[in-house]
């Protein structure tokens, strides 16, 4: 229910344009309505005027060679001068007056007005403009208000829409969490009479999409209390000291509401570490300040609750995050199996579906996708049922819809060579073939040459079929070897390389990169933490911690892992060179096999393989030919 604002004109545009009119009005207009006024008159006339004694004033301009002179009524008139001898002496016997500025004098008034009073009303105008405008863009006439039906500010609904807990599927431990405050705001009694508080403030972290918008509306939703919602940077304003009487004014309305909640959504927009250095940014820090200010402000078991989301909560600053404040965090994390399933059945919900669909394929299938994700797989695939003229979904769309959401739409048009199609072929066979005959690899789901709008040209698809919430150092190598199978595949057989192999080597140098800087699965390293992630949320960059020298032995050691995988893929392949010709064979025929079809191919006649492969997760190894 966000609205959508239209962007603001900065003030300059205003200003420019001003000074504009201005220029245009006194260049153009002024010359214009001066001329306008003058009369132009024949040289016989103004003598029969001088000789009539009519003249009023005479303004003798030799440079134009013209004649400006006026009536007794002051009407201007002009003419063009003819040579005269006796016309200063004509002029002065007439009476008339010698003057030097007749055009300026012409109309002192309307001068006055034009050139004095005309801008000062424009820039008041512009002024009154402006002001309306940023009165308007801070919440109607009293701009720091938060009520019912003033603008963007505020959002204040009324137990908000009925989300309850049981609309946010998974996420067990954090309703467990927070079920606590709605008992609270149902009997707070119970609480006080043993003397326990609740706390002040509870900090909601996770990934985007984790659903904590939605928590929050939860909890709001059922303990039935007003809810206050506001985004972090609704705060931050142009002015200074605008956020700070905001977050008063919210926190006096959030305290005559009480019980209430008060939901800030990124509140790292607002609550990031105030780093001292001069030039900061002085709003957001008074907007912090006054934060604080307000958290300490109010007495224990008042009944507002403030609840805050962010996907940066090392960014706090920890003022923020200290007890009496923000002292709970609630960990919204990504869904395990179990929370992706019923989250895919909390969204089917709304949708037509056929009969059977398995959700925990679907699930497994979508490993490391977050709440918002799931709900997007599952419209993805309704849309596609409407596409396809179908009156319910079926278990195809849902997986196809996965499939959009790792590599894209199928490229309908996209034509490959023969021979391009083959190298994609035997690319994506040697990495499905290195998973195969590794052991501890997640079985092969699903091996396309179909090529996707996201540019991969075909994908293999493995799929762990529980959580995995560990993995091995063999693991994490037979995971690299895999990535390089495709690669490996096309140097056996076409004794070349190919630019497709530029998704698989960035992800094997990541995988090796993070075993030794930071899985510590380096013999001379052992367990130094070489490399800190950031931003554990928000992609988890990470950034090194160690000397020149160090980085460059981290170099050389992610070289030799990768390398030796890279052999070990070749190896895998080479012996067993029969089952790459005949499965690539398939795979180029079909265009999309089935991890059964695969395996099926794999171990038929007398093929020796290892066990049974375990499982993990290869989540959308795409390899982008
Ligand atoms: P966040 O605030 O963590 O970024 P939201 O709460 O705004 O995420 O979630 C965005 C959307 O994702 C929700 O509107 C909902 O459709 C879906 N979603 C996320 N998590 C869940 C969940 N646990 N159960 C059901 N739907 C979810």
């Amino acid at each position: 229910m966000q609205e959508v604002k239209k962007p603001r004109k900065p003030l300059i545009y205003y200003y420019v344009i001003v000074l504009l009119v201005l220029l245009l009005f006194n260049f153009l207009a002024m010359p214009w309505i001066a001329q306008r006024q003058i009369r132009e008159v024949d040289y016989g006339t103004f003598m029969d005027m001088a000789e009539n004694r009519e003249i009023g004033e005479v303004e003798v301009q030799q440079e134009d060679n013209q004649i400006i002179f006026t009536d007794k009524e002051g009407t201007v008139y002009k003419t063009g001068m003819m040579p005269d001898a006796d016309l200063t002496q004509r002029l002065y016997d007439s009476g008339a007056k010698f003057s030097g500025e007749i055009i300026q004098q012409a109309d002192p008034l309307l001068s006055f007005l034009l050139t004095w009073v005309l801008p000062i009303v424009i820039f008041v105008a512009v002024g009154q403009l402006l002001y309306r405008r940023m009165v308007k863009n801070a919440g109607g006439p009293n701009a720091m208000s938060f009520g019912m039906g003033k603008s963007n500010a505020k959002i204040y609904v009324k137990s908000s829409g009925g989300i309850r807990f049981s609309d946010v599927a998974g996420e067990d431990e954090a309703k467990e969490n927070l079920s606590e405050i709605v008992d609270y705001l149902h009997n707070p009694d119970k609480y006080k009479k043993i003397g326990a508080s609740m706390p002040k403030g509870i900090l909601l972290v996770g990934p985007p999409g984790t659903g904590k918008t939605m928590l929050a509306k939860a909890v709001a939703g059922e303990a039935n209390v007003p809810f206050f919602s506001m985004s972090g940077s609704e705060f931050v304003e142009m002015f200074v000291g605008m956020g700070a009487s905001k977050v008063r004014d919210l926190f006096r309305q959030a305290k005559e509401k009480a019980p209430c909640i008060v939901f800030i959504d990124e509140i790292d927009a607002i609550g990031q570490k105030r780093d001292g250095r001069a030039g900061g940014n002085d709003e957001r820090e008074q907007t912090l300040n006054q934060l604080l200010t307000e958290m300490d402000g109010f007495e224990e078991n008042t009944g507002v609750i403030i609840l805050a989301a962010t996907n940066r909560p090392e960014s706090l600053d920890p003022a923020l995050t200290r007890p009496g404040r923000f002292d709970r965090r609630v960990p919204v994390e990504l869904p395990d199996l179990k929370g992706r399933e019923e989250i895919l059945k909390v969204h089917a919900k709304k949708i037509h579906l056929e009969e059977g669909v398995d959700f925990s394929q679907i699930a497994r299938m979508a490993s490391g996708a977050s709440g918002a994700e799931l709900a997007n797989i599952v419209n993805e695939a309704a849309l596609r049922a409407v596409r396809a003229g179908r009156e319910y979904v079926t278990q195809a769309d849902l997986e196809e819809s996965i499939e959009v959401v790792i590599a894209g739409y199928q490229k309908k048009n996209a034509i490959l060579t023969d021979q391009e199609k083959k190298i994609v072929a035997y690319h994506e066979i040697g990495h499905a073939l290195v998973a195969a005959r590794q052991k501890n690899s997640a079985p092969v789901q699903k091996i396309t040459i179909v090529p996707r709008t996201s540019g991969a040209l075909g994908y293999t698809m493995q799929v762990e079929e529980g959580n995995h919430y560990l993995m091995s150092q063999e693991e994490l190598e037979n995971k690299i070897a895999t990535l390089t199978g495709g690669r490996a595949a096309e140097e056996l057989v076409f004794h070349s390389a190919s630019t497709g192999a530029s998704n698989d080597i960035e992800q094997a140098t990541k995988l090796a990169r993070a075993m030794i800087t930071r899985y510590g699965m380096s013999k001379d390293f052992d367990m130094v933490a070489l490399e800190t992630v950031n931003n554990q949320y928000l992609g988890g960059d990470a950034s090194l911690a160690c000397s020149a020298e160090t980085q460059t032995e981290i170099d050389r050691q992610v070289m030799e892992l990768v390398k030796k995988q890279h052999r070990k893929a070749e190896q895998i392949l080479a012996a067993d060179r029969e089952k790459l010709d005949q499965l690539a064979a398939y795979l180029y025929e079909k265009e999309t096999i089935t991890g059964e079809e695969f395996m099926n191919i794999l171990n038929s006649r007398s093929s020796i393989h290892r066990d049974a492969p375990e499982k993990y997760v290869c989540r959308g190894e795409t390899s982008d030919v």
